[in-house]
């Protein structure tokens, strides 16, 4: 098909092209190693994926990213093979689409009309697409802002929140310097998501260009303990937090204290530190070689664990959910365009583990201070007014096998670190409760962002809170500055 005689026009794309995906490498060759799995469809094959963007009256995807990408735009532009305005469009919204393009869960493509068929246009591979061509053809380049305002800002935390706030606002043309407790930067992209879903290379590559662009990055920092906030916050002329989420839920159960009980987000930074070189210390002793490994909690960490142990050769990996399968469709209290709560399986689900669901964890087994098994109970779930309740079966008891558990039941809040003390402020866990104005934290000058103020959430949430975070403190700046 001659792509570039047809026009967006032609809105009958979507009835003419099938949806095609790039497609994972396959399992037995993704196992071996921790190279990312998803792989990159040809740039013809692309051109006609972005043709099956229908130019809705009401773009839907639109409303489901938040950060407001212009996806009818770029898809439109990528149609006819115009790769450089594409990701023009594309970065006037989001610094940094090549991270939400590969791990991005894509909430724009449950709300994109094609869903209603289940048939989205491929958005989020688009997304990525856009944004490697543009860096292999050149057009990404470091482009230092014209003018400095004479500002000083200190941003906490180097995470996608971080990244973006500090991008933006080293943009506008303030000195920004972002600090970072870890040895690189880069926040849970580093050191929690898996190389296989995205290479540090990429962080690396961005930071790069953010650096050369006059962002000053101070790695090793970890504020509140190396440097006082009182200091941050005098020598600065604004702050933001952007420190995440780290306190991971706890499972208080009988024998917790066992050895081989980890929370999911040390396994994760202790392979994420070897990949990358780094010393891992005494956690990098925590492998799943050959032992058979339970992984508690159902989400997308737990899934991280799956792939994680799977390529560390465990002999046996299974994953348990304490809340019931979700269904394979959409129920019809939860229609389209709204993000489908429906069963989800992940590449690492497809690479060999069994997954249980309604299992409570009684407690642990063990054996010379070692564990050796998860007592579990079936549990039954009754709708009850808007909730449910959950009941235990009884005589469901049972033992599953294990040498190695991961917890990974999600976070709570921000971990009560130093910066926290400093600050003296009661966060009811969070800085949510001092975003009174916005991401203002209340206190002079002090801003938040990302997860610590939302919660563990998501990349795209983060870029977005980021984003606003810097744009509020551009305006504190400019406001003081006359
Ligand atoms: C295992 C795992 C997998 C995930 N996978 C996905 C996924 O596939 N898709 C997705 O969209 N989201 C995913 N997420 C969620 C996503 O990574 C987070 O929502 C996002 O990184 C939050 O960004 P942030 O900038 O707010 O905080 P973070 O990324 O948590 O970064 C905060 C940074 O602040 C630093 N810091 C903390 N305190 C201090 C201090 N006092 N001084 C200096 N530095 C400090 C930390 O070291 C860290 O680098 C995943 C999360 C985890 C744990
Ligand atoms: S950032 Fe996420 S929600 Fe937004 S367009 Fe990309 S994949 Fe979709």
């Amino acid at each position: 098909m001659n792509i570039k005689n047809k026009a967006m026009g032609d809105i009958t794309g979507f009835l003419k092209i099938k949806k095609k995906e790039a497609g994972n490498r396959p399992v037995v060759e993704r196992i071996c190693d921790f190279s990312e799995v998803e792989q990159i469809l040809n740039s013809e094959d692309r051109m006609l994926q972005a043709a099956r963007c229908m130019d809705c009256g009401v773009p839907f995807c639109h409303w489901g990213c938040p950060v407001d990408n212009l996806i009818p735009e770029w898809n439109d532009l990528l149609f006819r093979g115009d790769w450089k305005g594409a990701y023009q469009r594309l970065s006037a919204t989001n610094n940094f689409p090549e991270f939400t393009g590969r791990i991005c869960p894509a909430p724009c493509e449950h709300s994109c009309v094609l869903n209603i068929q289940q048939d989205p246009v491929t958005i989020r591979e688009n997304e990525v697409a856009i944004v490697e061509k543009a860096f292999s053809e050149g057009y990404i380049k470091p482009v230092p802002p014209p003018v400095r305002t004479g500002k000083k800002v200190a941003v906490i935390g180097s995470g996608p929140s971080g990244m973006a706030a500090a991008d933006l606002l080293n943009k506008a043309g303030h000195e920004v310097t972002l600090f970072e407790k870890n040895a690189r930067a880069g926040g849970l992209l580093r050191y929690g998501v898996p190389d296989f879903k995205l290479s540090k290379a990429t962080i690396d590559r961005r930071l790069e260009i953010m650096i050369k662009e006059g962002l000053t990055i101070r790695t090793n920092v970890n504020i509140g303990i190396d440097i006082p906030m009182q200091i941050i916050v005098n020598q600065y002329d604004a702050v933001c937090i952007a420190t995440g989420a780290f306190q991971p839920r706890n499972l208080l159960v009988e024998g917790r204290n066992l050895n081989g009980i980890h929370f999911a987000l040390d396994f994760l930074v202790s392979q994420n530190k070897i990949n990358g070189g780094e010393s891992a210390g005494i956690a990098g002793s925590v492998n799943a070689k050959d032992k058979r490994v339970v992984v508690i909690g159902g989400g997308d960490t737990g899934s991280d664990c799956v792939g994680t142990a799977i390529r560390q050769k465990a002999s046996k990996v299974t994953q348990i959910e304490i809340l019931p399968r979700p269904p394979m469709a959409r129920n019809p209290d939860n229609p389209w365009p709204f993000y489908a709560r429906v069963m989800k399986t992940t590449t690492s689900h497809e690479e060999g583990c069994e997954r249980i669901w309604s299992l409570s964890t009684v407690r642990f087994t063990g054996d010379e201070g070692n564990v050796t098994g998860v007592e579990v109970e079936d549990v039954e779930w009754t709708k009850e007014g808007s909730g449910y309740s959950m009941k235990i079966i009884d005589g469901t008891s049972r033992i599953i096998d294990a040498d190695m558990v991961l917890l990974a039941l999600g976070f709570i809040h921000p971990a009560q670190s130093g910066l926290v003390k400093d600050l003296n402020v009661n966060t009811d866990g969070r800085y949510k409760a001092l975003a009174s104005q916005g991401h203002g934290t209340g206190f002079n000058k002090v801003f938040a962002a990302g997860d610590a103020v939302n919660g563990a959430s998501l990349v795209v949430y983060a870029i977005a809170s980021g984003r606003r975070a810097a744009r509020k403190i551009d305006a504190f700046l400019r406001e003081r500055g006359k």
